[in-house]
């Protein structure tokens, strides 16, 4: 289990010093900011919907480790899905963070379980939840600015 978890802190602080796509997306055609005054994460998400599918994805902003890497994990975890997918992805990887136990449905995660260790800390739940939040809010097309407050 150490090993696993130190595997998990490696991935956590790799993400979190090199984020892949981190930028501005310049032909996204929906965008939300995020913020997180517990911790003082900020973000914005750039996403490019296509019909029903997340054409491209891409974050800018800043934040912890946590932040930034869970930012970095679910630009590529997302590229590609469509609207249900990530939602179902959304849903699974809240479930994940805050320790309840996977539903019978549940996608399967990958590389975001990483995030597994975090229910063990309430307070960095948001830190890991923030750019999911955001995105949800910019594929909802209010893209109104996210507070986890
Ligand atoms: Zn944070």
């Amino acid at each position: 289990m150490t090993d696993l978890q130190d595997l998990y802190q490696e991935l956590i602080l790799d993400h979190g010093r090199r984020p892949r796509n981190f930028g501005r997306l310049e032909d996204a055609n929906k965008t939300a900011e995020g913020y997180n005054p517990l911790c003082g994460d900020k973000i914005r998400v750039y996403v490019k919907v296509a019909g029903d599918v997340v054409e491209d994805i891409k974050f800018e902003g800043a934040g912890c480790a946590i932040s930034t890497a869970s930012a970095s994990i679910m630009t590529d975890a997302l590229k590609g899905k469509s609207r249900a997918e990530s939602e179902q992805l959304f849903k699974a990887f809240h479930d994940l963070v805050t320790g309840q136990p996977p539903r019978p449905d549940t996608p399967d995660l990958g590389k975001l379980e990483v995030f597994s260790g975090v229910s063990e800390f309430p307070t960095r739940v948001k830190c890991a939840t923030l750019s999911w939040h955001t995105l949800r809010s910019a594929l909802s097309g209010e893209g109104e600015a996210v507070s986890t407050e």
